[in-house]
C-alpha cells in the first residue's frame, strides 16, 4: 500500500532529526523522517567531536552558533525530558602572526553580536589552563561560551521528542530516488516501497550527490576525510578543561569527560582529497598520529610526558566551495517544495538546533524572517558570492 506524508525528511543525522522535531513542534502532524541506517545518527553525526563553539568569522553563522549554543545549554528546558549531554568547557584560541589580525577582527565582531570573547595575556591564559605552553601564540582569546555535546544522543532526543508530538521515523530504509508525482508533490522511491509527500527535505550530508544527480540538480558537495586521534590524559591533567584552538599548528584539542583527549586538524586538503564516503581508507596513518602527538606535546607538554595514545578514527566532511552550508529550495529547477540542508563542511553539528528552526519555517511558512538566510542559496557559487572567512584555516568558517 502506498504511504503518504505531508513532509518527508531524508537523513536522520543531527540535521534531519532537528528539522523533524522543529516541524512537529510547529504543528506539522504528518512529518516522516527516512533513515537508511538501523538507528538514528548512523552517519557522520555519530563520528562528530561535537564541539559547540560560537567562534566563527561570518556574522550570520556566528549568530546562528550563538543561538544554537544557548539551545544546547538549555536543552532540558527546551525539550523537557530529553538530554543532549552538553558540557561547558570554555575555549582558548591561540593565534600566531599570520592569524592574529583575523582573530582581533573576530573578537571585535563578537562584541557586536553578544558573544563573550576577551583577549588574555599568557599569564591569564595559564590561569585558565595551567598546563598550557602559550609561547608559540602571539595573541590568545578566551571564550567561556563553548563546550561539547553528545551527538548521537542529541539526534535521538530530537527524533524521540518529535515522535511524541506525532511525527514518524522509518529506519533501515534507503531513498533510491525522488520524482515528481503526476498528481502533485513527490514520489520517494525507497527500498521499502514508494512514499508520496507534498514536501521533501534532503539532509543526507556526505551521501547527497547521488540524489541530486538523479534529479538533474547541479549541486555537488565534496566528501573529504577527517582524522581524529584520541589520547588518555595523565592524572595531573584530568577533569573539565578548556578546548584549545591552536592556529600555528592548525589543530584543535578537546579534553572530554574526565580522562580522554581528542585532537583533530583545522585544515583540509580540499583540492586533491575527494573520497567516496562508502569506500575510503578509514585508518588514520602513522604520520597523521605522529603529527597530532607532536602538536599536542608542544602546546600541552603534560601530554607529551604523561599522555597515552589510545585510538583513532576518521569521519567525512561534506564540503562546499566556501565551507558553509547550502540551505535552499529547488524552485528554479521546477521542484517547488523540494529543499536541501547539506554541505555543512565539518562544522554542522553545533548549528543543528538553528538549522531545525530555519528549515521548519521555510517549509511551513515559505520564509524565515529572523535574518537573511538567502546567503546560503546554492547559486552563490555561480554568482561568485561565496561567504568569506577571515581564516585560511577552512573548518573554522
Ligand atoms: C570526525 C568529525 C568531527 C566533527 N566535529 C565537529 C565539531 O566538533 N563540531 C561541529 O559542529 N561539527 C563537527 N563535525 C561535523 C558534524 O558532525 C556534521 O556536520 C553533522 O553531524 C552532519 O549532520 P547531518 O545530519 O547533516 O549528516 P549525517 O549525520 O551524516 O546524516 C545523514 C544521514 O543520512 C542518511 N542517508 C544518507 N543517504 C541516505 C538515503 N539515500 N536514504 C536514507 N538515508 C540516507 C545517513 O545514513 C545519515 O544518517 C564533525 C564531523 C566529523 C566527521
Amino acid at each position: 500500500m502506498e504511504r503518504r506524508a505531508e513532509v518527508v525528511i531524508i537523513g536522520g543525522g543531527s540535521t534531519g532529526s532537528s528539522i523533524l522535531y522543529h516541524l512537529a513542534k510547529e504543528g506539522t502532524k504528518d512529518a516522516l523522517l527516512i533513515e537508511r541506517g538501523q538507528q538514528i545518527a548512523a552517519g557522520q553525526t555519530s563520528r562528530s567531536t561535537a564541539l559547540v563553539r560560537t567562534h566563527y568569522s561570518h556574522p550570520t553563522v556566528a549568530k546562528m552558533a550563538l543561538i544554537s549554543y544557548r539551545y544546547f545549554k538549555n536543552f532540558e528546558n527546551e525539550i523537557p525530558g530529553y538530554w543532549c549531554g552538553f558540557v561547558e568547557t570554555g575555549l582558548l584560541v591561540g593565534a600566531d602572526s599570520k592569524t592574529e589580525r583575523a582573530l582581533k577582527e573576530n573578537v571585535a565582531m563578537f562584541k557586536e553580536i553578544g558573544i563573550v570573547s576577551n583577549f588574555v595575556d599568557k599569564d591569564e591564559a595559564k590561569k585558565i589552563e595551567p598546563r598550557l605552553d602559550p609561547s608559540s601564540f602571539s595573541a590568545i582569546a578566551h571564550e567561556p561560551q563553548m563546550g561539547y555535546a553528545e551527538p548521537s544522543t542529541t539526534a535521538s532526543s530530537f527524533t524521540q521528542a518529535a515522535q511524541f508530538l506525532g511525527a514518524d521515523v522509518l529506519l533501515n530504509t534507503r531513498v533510491m530516488s525522488i520524482e515528481k508525482n503526476p498528481r502533485g508533490g513527490y514520489s520517494i522511491l525507497t527500498t521499502n516501497g514508494e512514499i508520496i509527500a507534498s514536501k521533501v527535505i534532503i539532509a543526507t550530508g556526505v551521501w547527497s550527490n547521488p540524489l541530486f544527480e538523479k534529479l538533474g540538480i547541479k549541486v555537488r558537495i565534496k566528501p573529504v576525510r577527517h582524522p581524529v586521534a584520541i589520547y588518555r590524559r595523565p592524572p595531573e591533567y584530568q577533569g573539565n578543561r578548556p578546548v584549545i584552538f591552536d592556529f600555528p599548528r592548525s589543530a584543535y584539542y578537546k579534553p572530554e569527560g574526565q580522562y580522554l583527549f581528542f585532537a583533530g586538524s583545522l585544515e583540509m586538503e580540499l583540492d586533491n582529497y575527494e573520497i567516496d564516503p562508502d569506500s575510503y581508507n578509514e585508518n588514520v596513518t602513522f604520520d597523521e598520529i605522529m603529527k597530532f602527538t607532536q602538536s599536542v606535546s608542544e602546546v600541552l607538554p603534560v601530554m607529551g610526558s604523561g599522555g597515552k595514545y589510545e585510538r583513532s578514527y576518521t569521519g567525512v566532511y561534506d564540503i562546499t566551495p566556501d565551507q558553509q552550508p547550502i540551505i535552499d529550495e529547488f524552485s528554479d529547477e521546477g521542484f517547488e517544495g523540494l529543499y536541501c540542508l547539506v554541505g555543512l563542511s565539518g562544522h554542522g553539528f553545533k548549528l543543528c538546533p538553528e538549522f531545525g528552526r530555519i528549515m521548519s519555517q521555510l517549509v511551513m511558512k515559505g520564509k524565515f524572517s529572523d535574518y537573511d538566510v538567502s546567503i546560503f542559496r546554492r547559486k552563490r557559487f555561480e554568482e561568485g558570492k561565496l561567504l568569506k572567512s577571515r581564516y585560511e584555516l577552512s573548518t573554522i568558517g
